[in-house]
């Protein structure tokens, strides 16, 4: 028996106790429970990069030592299970806390701030509308609509929502935004690390114990006998137990010849994708205030996230969030530097990057999903972790890991 308490495969001997496909932050927590109970895990992720979409990219060149975020831009204390593994890693004093600049909108070519966009009677009626109504059943326009009133949803909440999951926001689940959860009183309300939250992704797949292998694209998996092979464009793995951490389209792709009926559940989940352009300027070319971003109202992009929070001496960086579909990238170099009020030449090859994330389509409804889903994985060595479960924060994939190490651990006995 190994430390899994596996048995040995008929005879082949495993590449490993679990095999984790995908190392974003659902992936990485996920190998980080795995590791720490003394499993022999490997991750396989594609790109040659960790982290998915923690991507703070990092310049070289001129601009070498200035980074902005392509993705995921902020950690809060309330991220109890994330903060238990950076305390695992000793990493709690890498976190830096975000400066305390605030968001405004941009709307009709100008930077608006949000309390003139309020209508503040309508909003006055907001805590008795709150009375007795229950998020859950309800889509964001039905349950914040109904509490801040139409003219303020569709004025301010509604852009303000989209720009947070970054995808039109009417009809995702109320229940799946901003769940509750306790604070820590010793930890920055809203933080990151140095270099980004790239870093988190960084110190897990650093930790020792574990084995990432990058730059492998997994093709297929079959199952048979109890076992797993993993087949990748450079070879097969064999694993007692497989948790596949990748976006839910891929999930169900991978998933479809040997567990169709899971795949046709993942299906029914949707996927939004995110077209992001990332600029650095120097701030002596700009006359923009210090924010933590702009929410684009009537706009091709969702939010504009600004490098503000971390303040450089030289530079400033700008992530803008488009809906997808909408801009060329001739389109998208017109609306940034309409934007940011630059002259087009300003952006270059150097100071400009670009990057696609997928994020899930999440409806009412999809509590009774995701239970369908646990009901087929129930008793199996295979698991699902990702942000197309309770919610997509970050915090979201963590807790979904720990619940999966958790029953795989009680199946390997
Ligand atoms: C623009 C943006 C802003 C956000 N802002 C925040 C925020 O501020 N705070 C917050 O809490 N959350 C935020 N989120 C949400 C959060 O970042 C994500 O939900 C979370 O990081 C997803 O992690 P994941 O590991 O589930 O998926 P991903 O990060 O997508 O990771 C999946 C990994 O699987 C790999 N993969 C895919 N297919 C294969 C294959 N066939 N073989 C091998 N590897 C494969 C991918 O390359 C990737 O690395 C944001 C998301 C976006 C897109």
């Amino acid at each position: 028996m190994n430390p899994a308490g596996f048995d040995e495969l008929g005879g082949i001997m495993a590449d490993s106790d679990l095999l984790i496909i995908g190392a974003g932050i659902s992936g990485l927590s996920m190998a980080h429970y795995a590791a720490a109970a003394g499993w022999n895990v490997l991750v396989l992720e594609q790109e040659h990069r960790v982290g998915g979409c923690l991507h703070s990219h990092r310049f070289t060149g001129a601009l070498d030592g200035f980074w902005l975020e392509l993705g995921a831009h902020s950690a809060f204390s309330s991220y109890g299970n994330l903060l238990e593994i950076l305390e695992s890693h000793h990493a709690l004093s890498r976190l830096q806390p975000r400066a305390k600049v605030g968001f405004r909108l941009f709307t009709n070519g100008a930077v608006r701030r949000i309390p003139s966009q309020l209508a503040y009677s309508e909003l006055l009626r907001a805590p008795f509308r709150l009375l007795g109504l229950i998020k859950t059943g309800r889509n964001i326009a039905e349950y914040y609509g109904h509490i801040v009133g139409p003219r303020n949803y569709a004025a301010v909440f509604e852009p303000a929502f989209s720009a947070v999951i970054c995808q039109p926001a009417d009809q995702f689940p109320a229940d799946s935004l901003f769940n509750p959860r306790p604070r820590r009183r010793d930890i920055p309300r809203s933080f990151t690390l140095h270099g980004g939250l790239q870093s988190l992704a960084d110190i897990l797949a650093g930790s020792s114990g574990l084995r990432v292998e990058s730059g492998q694209i997994v093709q297929n998996i079959q199952h048979s006998d109890g076992k797993f092979i993993v087949r990748t464009s450079s070879g097969d793995h064999t694993t007692h137990a497989l948790c596949l951490a990748t976006p839910v389209a891929v999930a169900t792709r991978l998933l479809a010849s040997e567990f169709p009926e899971l795949a046709s559940h993942l299906a029914e989940v949707g996927t939004a994708t995110v077209e992001t352009v990332g600029v650095a300027i120097p701030k002596s070319q700009l006359n923009l205030p210090l924010l933590a971003g702009l929410i684009g109202r009537n706009e091709p992009f969702f939010s504009v996230v600004f490098r503000d929070v971390m303040p450089d001496p030289a530079y400033r960086g700008f992530s803008f969030h488009f809906r997808p579909g909408m801009l060329d990238e001739a389109g998208k170099r017109d609306c940034i530097t309409r934007v940011l009020g630059l002259p087009n030449d300003l952006l270059t090859l150097a100071n400009t990057v670009r990057k696609n994330n997928q994020l899930p389509v999440l409806r009412v409804g999809h509590g009774e999903r995701t239970q369908a889903i646990d009901r087929l994985l129930a008793k199996s060595r295979l698991a699902l972790t990702g942000n197309y479960f309770a919610g997509i924060a970050i915090e979201d994939c963590v807790t979904r890991s720990q619940q999966e190490f958790l029953r795989l651990q009680q199946e390997a006995g």
